[in-house]
């Protein structure tokens, strides 16, 4: 049989790469939330606004009070592989932000129209930038930042006809927000879809937070837990600090050695039918990990029957050295350096807090 000749190698140009790469990253709506409110508190945002319309098809904007972007660096900030969070090995090994890759901004803009608008404390007004035409423009808003992106997809019709209805697109853009204020409940979030307000929390204790979000019934059917294990027998190059991740939104751990678990285990009795109350963060990331879901599901193992669903929250700290969260590019999964030992942490975490809540009420009934 006759081979086929080989087929010209091209360079693709950068738009292209920003379009496949931006596959990887925004799948939809929800993806573009995600992205713009993990780089809002990545500036310090107290507060973090979205608003959507058509499900955040038609318009999302993020709009938070953190530093901003100075004017000058706007044009970069669009740039693909374009950063402020990391700029070595050593700092994505231990980095503490949401984000590093500098993907989020370029893949977006690539998939939409998009403009940022931005100003710092010192700026005497802010900038608009477009990220089609790069046109700069003043404009006017206070210290922080605002992100617009319309029309998304427009461009990639195969993408948007995977899109789902206003109503279901909507409802992941929601629980992308909640995912996020859950995490940081020192941070005042609000939710708007066409003009009408779906949602806000403002800041409050990690608790009150919870409560806010999951609901009061939530509460009412989990036990708080708090256990802490480690260190996890890293040996550290001489002379480097043995410190943890700086506190984040009142779950830090500063000072203290290991790992960290907090977060709150549903009763037995308040299983569901669906896994649809299972929050776990690492670090203050939202994540998916199949040995954390694992070693949960053992903790059940005794007082769960078949398909029932437990709830819980649970939040991971560690050492950012002992985790890699650059695995996945929307980092929804991560890596542990020591999986038995996370194991084992998050399972006794999670029999203790079971065990106390059948001994409270075995004392309950006595009384
Ligand atoms: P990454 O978050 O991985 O750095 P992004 O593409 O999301 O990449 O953002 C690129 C850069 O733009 C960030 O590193 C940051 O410097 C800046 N930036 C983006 N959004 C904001 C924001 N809301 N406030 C301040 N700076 C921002
Ligand atoms: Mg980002």
């Amino acid at each position: 049989p006759e081979l086929a000749p080989p087929r010209v190698i091209r360079e693709l140009p950068d738009e292209l790469i920003s379009q496949i790469a931006a596959g990887e990253v925004v799948e939809r709506p929800a993806s573009v939330v995600r992205e713009l409110v993990d780089n809002a508190l990545d500036a310090g945002a107290k507060n973090v606004l979205v608003k959507l319309m058509a499900g955040g098809v038609r318009a999302i904007v993020v709009e938070d009070d953190g530093c901003g972007i100075p004017v000058t660096q706007l044009p970069l900030a669009l740039k693909r592989h374009a950063t402020s969070k990391i700029a070595s090995l050593g700092e994505l090994e231990s980095v503490a932000t949401m984000g590093f890759r500098g993907e989020a901004l370029a893949a977006i803009a690539s998939v939409s129209e998009m403009s940022v608008a931005s100003r710092t404390a010192d700026a005497a007004h802010a900038h608009r930038l477009d990220a089609r035409s790069g046109e700069l423009s003043a404009a006017a808003r206070s210290r922080g930042t605002s992100v617009e992106v319309r029309e998304l997809f427009f461009a990639t019709p195969a993408r948007r006809k995977f899109l789902k209805t206003d109503a279901t697109e909507l409802a992941h853009c929601v629980e992308a927000v909640r995912r996020h204020a859950l995490a940081r409940p020192d941070v005042g979030f609000a939710i708007w879809h066409e003009g009408k307000l779906v949602d806000q929390w403002r800041a409050a204790s990690v608790e009150q937070r919870i409560s806010d979000v999951l609901g009061e019934d939530f509460v009412h059917d989990s036990r708080a837990f708090e256990h802490s294990a480690g260190p996890l027998g890293v040996i550290r190059p001489p002379g480097q600090a043995n410190v943890l991740a700086a506190p984040r939104g009142g779950q830090g751990n500063l000072g203290r050695p290991g790992i960290s678990l907090t977060g709150r285990a549903g009763l037995p009795e308040a299983s569901r039918s669906r896994a649809d109350q299972q929050y776990v963060w690492v670090n203050g990331r939202y994540v998916r990990d199949k040995l954390i879901s694992h070693a949960i599901r053992s903790a059940y193992e005794d007082v769960l029957h078949g398909q029932r669903q437990p709830s819980y929250v649970l939040f991971i700290e560690i050492a950012p050295e002992l985790v890699d969260v650059n695995v996945h590019p929307t980092k929804i999964e991560v890596r542990f350096r020591d999986g038995r030992a996370i194991h084992q942490a998050v399972r006794r975490a999670f029999i203790d807090a079971l065990a106390q809540s059948r001994s409270a009420e075995v004392a309950g009934g006595e009384a």
